[in-house]
């Protein structure tokens, strides 16, 4: 099987309602995906998808992705996408780092493993493992009030997991955790995301003012330096998100005890092929993982829980499906919230397919030379 033509479509996705994270330091009402498809001689498609969480969230931007591919398309174009790992030694030789640009390619050549194996993706990474996967809502910034009519919004969804986005304002948070933390019924789980927020001192003195609230503290500060000056100093267990890039870094996470929890998403750390690693490792290193993506359709959410379903309790904490935020999401099949649980498809591949005719044309095609 050989990698014929590569097609890429860039998809504007608004946002139903608009989103602010980091106590409000950072702000969206729609997101920019990209899609990629892969044709191969054999006649069958894989696609893949990448949509970073604006171009303020991480280090990534949507355009950066779709320069990048095409950097890539003359390294990828003839080879065999269900040999992953020589599919990306191969991106990696094209274009060293960058690995976000690698996500929605290397989503496409494991669609096309698995369609070619005749399984579910899960089955190709480890092997699907019993029971749904628990959801998360994201509850963007704002004052209590908002925070808690958004909470009543996701519990409509069916969501029991709450990962409540504060952080910007540390007096101010003091108090939003307390009140949050009322606001949860029994049997509700929730996580505090500060998104890089507070300064080390900041989160001590937060933190420790709210000794008595044992909830999971996502991402307080900057760096893995920052986050070892707050796990010395405090109680509660924290959760490494944006700063988990690598698989070094995620060495330097287990080998200083920085925290007990970590996000890894997918296109953050260069697609399914490396995020495969660092859940492997961090089973291995007895870290629970929130298993999902930064954003985009039903196939980006999907390929990531196929991750996290072949990935064994109590290892997998939860998935976020980000198209629940949407108004587009033209999209067939794949995960759905059922009641904020979900479940990775029974088809072969990945198990969700764009409708290309609401895709229009694509922005790029790249061809394999006669
Ligand atoms: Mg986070």
């Amino acid at each position: 099987m050989r990698i014929d033509r590569i097609d890429v479509w860039a998809l504007e996705l608004p946002l139903a309602r608009p989103y602010s994270l980091s106590g409000g330091r950072l702000h969206f009402d729609r997101l920019d995906s990209t899609l990629v498809r892969l044709d191969t001689d054999e006649g069958v498609s894989g696609w893949g998808e990448a949509c970073p969480w604006g171009s303020t969230y991480l280090p990534a931007f949507a355009r950066g992705i779709r320069a990048g591919i095409e950097e890539l398309a003359p390294a990828i174009l003839g080879q065999d996408p269900r040999r992953t790992e020589v599919v990306y030694q191969a991106m990696n030789r094209a274009l060293p780092g960058h690995p976000y640009v690698k996500s929605a390619i290397d989503m496409a050549c494991w669609d096309l493993a698995a369609l070619s194996a005749g399984r579910p993706l899960c089955d190709l990474l480890g092997g699907r493992t019993a029971g749904e996967v628990r959801l998360h809502s994201s509850i963007p910034s704002g004052t209590t009030a908002q925070i808690t009519d958004e909470i009543e919004i996701a519990r409509d969804q069916g969501y029991s997991f709450h990962s409540v986005k504060i952080g910007g304002d540390p007096d101010g948070d003091v108090e939003r955790m307390r009140s949050i933390d009322r606001h949860m019924a029994a049997g509700e789980e929730l996580t505090f995301d500060c998104n890089r927020s507070w300064l080390p001192s900041e989160a001590i003195a937060v933190l420790n003012t709210n000794r008595d609230l044992n909830r999971v503290v996502e991402q307080p500060c900057e760096t893995i330096e920052q986050h070892l000056q707050v796990r010395r100093s405090v109680s509660q267990p924290l959760a490494i998100d944006e700063s988990l890039k690598t698989l070094g870094d995620l060495l330097r996470i287990i080998e200083t005890g920085a925290c007990e929890v970590v996000g890894l998403k997918l296109t953050r750390v260069g697609g399914l092929s490396v995020a495969r690693k660092i859940r492997d490792l961090c089973i291995e290193a007895g870290i629970s993982m929130n298993i999902e993506d930064t954003g985009g359709t039903t196939l980006q959410a999907t390929a990531a829980v196929h991750l996290a379903q072949s990935t064994p309790e109590p290892f997998r904490r939860a998935t976020w499906l980000c198209f629940d935020k949407l108004t587009r999401n033209p999209v067939d099949a794949g995960a759905v919230n059922r009641h904020g649980w979900t479940v990775a498809p029974e088809l072969p591949g990945i198990g969700a397919v764009p409708d290309v005719t609401a895709l229009g044309d694509p922005l790029a095609v790249y061809r394999r030379d006669p």
